[in-house]
């Protein structure tokens, strides 16, 4: 199999990663590639389906000009600081220079130990596998930057976890794996020479236009803030916001146990390791501010004068917040099909959310039917949210309804079917897998009979309310 890779990190100082293998497995079966994401990494469509892509994307056969590796990073896990991670059942394949002139990672996922896996087996099993491959697939066809599936595989082992499992490999896409966590890594070591090369790297290959570590730390921070916020227009809990988990690219990286809220509730949170709500669904702006101030202060040992970079870097940590909510205004004035939003409109939106929250409305049915007679069915108080509308019909923009469609995506990735498909695919059956994967990522499309029960809301006994990292 031909992948044309033009590897960089590899050269960088080597303290920052190790080279690793995947281990190999023992009988591994395709389940699912992606030829559209193939294409722009330059890959042969034809070599895709071939029996040796199999192999590769299980990590049993390395392509030439691979240069498979580890890397290197630290990070703050629900608050608390963790001085050694690193990719632990990940490796590194090499990178691309896709045909649209981005270089990207592709990186395989549950493809055996490093030494960065502390007690871990390195492995994955086919859960978390195909969660990840539906919901980045579905995040990218909704416009949200985020790391892509290129492939998964299962492997024919066994994995164990709470039960017997099988395992599965995943080969993701990001334009690249570099993390807050990754600077925190060489920032707390004191490492001049790695943090030095990290920062020039990340420059160089996400924000040629930053002239050093201040204006890199603004950049990083308006991606971030806008990436948030298009989490919240789609109701979205990333439901593991540590620093080892924020991509300095800006995109969504390491889906674990996250989720779309299906009915509303602002302090919403799945992932059964939050106990406290750290990273529930109002909490994710908040969040965000502490994780770049965490990178704020792994870029300080850069800087010459360290009390002029902390106040100045203090104060770029604080615009944040006044970016996140121009970012949030503007995806939730576009749901309403309001053109130019005005600081006025705030009201009518929250005022909404808070309709919402009080009946528990489904968060993208609400949307998604917004322009329609339908809409108040997902309220129980209907004079109130008539008396909304009413407010509403006056401010909408005139093409609302084109404006509301590109905004409001009519199926996501929800809990129940995708528990549905793991399920399914435990028992071998990759169908519904595939069903479900077609229809996320055609998300804007009009509803029709086959898929129209995607759309659904869960009922009381359909509903899932916890997700597992499942590592
Ligand atoms: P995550 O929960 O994906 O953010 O992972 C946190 C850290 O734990 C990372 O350093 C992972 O590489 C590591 N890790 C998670 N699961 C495993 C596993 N099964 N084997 C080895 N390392 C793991
Ligand atoms: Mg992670």
């Amino acid at each position: 199999m031909q992948i044309p890779f033009d590897n960089s990190y590899v050269k960088l100082p080597a303290q920052m990663f190790t080279a690793q293998l995947p281990t190999p497995v023992k009988a591994p079966q395709m389940i699912a590639v992606n030829a559209d994401l193939g294409a722009i990494l330059g890959i042969d469509p034809a070599m895709l389906t071939a029996p040796e892509a199999v192999q590769v994307f299980a990590g049993n056969h390395i392509p030439d000009g691979a240069a498979p590796l580890a890397q290197a990073y630290a990070g703050h896990q629900f608050g608390n600081w963790n001085p050694q991670l690193g990719d632990g059942r990940a490796v590194l394949l090499g990178e691309v220079i896709g045909t649209d002139g981005i270089r990207r990672d592709i990186q395989l996922k549950g493809s055996g130990p490093t030494p960065y896996s502390r007690r871990g087996d390195g492995r994955a099993w086919l859960g978390p596998v195909m969660r990840e491959y539906l919901v980045s697939e579905a995040m990218h066809a909704m416009g949200v930057p985020t790391t892509r599936a290129l492939a998964a595989v299962t492997t024919g082992e066994d994995v164990f976890r709470e039960d017997v499992l099988p395992g599965a490999v995943i080969a993701r896409v990001a334009q690249s794996h570099i993390r807050v966590g990754t600077f925190q890594f060489f920032a707390s070591r004191g490492d001049m020479t790695a943090l030095h090369a990290l920062t020039d790297h990340v420059i160089a290959r996400h924000y040629p236009q930053a002239n050093g570590p201040a204006e890199l730390l603004d950049l990083v921070i308006a991606r971030y803030a806008a990436l948030i916020a298009k989490w919240m227009g789609l109701g979205f809990i990333h439901g593991v916001m540590n620093t080892d988990n924020v991509s300095i690219a800006g995109e969504t990286i390491d889906y674990g146990p996250c989720a779309f809220i299906d009915g509303f509730h602002p302090d919403s949170v799945f992932s059964a390791i939050d106990q406290y709500g750290r990273y529930a669904y109002a909490n994710q702006p908040g969040i965000g501010a502490w994780n770049m101030a965490q990178f704020a202060t792994a870029l300080i040992p850069l800087m010459p004068d360290r009390d002029a970079a902390i106040e100045a870097f203090t104060a770029a940590v604080h615009r944040m917040p006044v970016i996140y909510e121009a970012e949030w205004l503007r995806a939730f004035a576009a749901k309403l099909g309001i053109a130019n939003p005005t600081e006025d409109d705030r009201t009518l939106i929250t005022d909404l959310l808070d309709l919402m929250t009080k009946d528990g409305a489904d968060f993208t049915n609400t949307f998604a039917t917004l322009n329609t007679a339908r809409a108040r069915d997902q309220f129980l108080s209907r004079d109130a949210f008539d008396t909304w509308a009413d407010r509403w019909h006056l401010r909408k923009s005139d093409d609302a309804a084109t404006i509301m469609a590109q905004a409001n995506p009519q199926i996501i990735p929800r809990n129940h079917r995708i528990e549905e498909v793991i399920n399914a695919g435990r028992n071998g059956d990759h169908a519904p897998f595939h069903a479900l994967l077609a229809a996320v990522t055609n998300p804007y499309a009009p509803l029709t009979d086959d898929t129209a029960h995607f759309a659904r809301a869960p009922s009381e006994d359909e509903q899932v309310k916890r997700t597992f990292c499942g590592t």
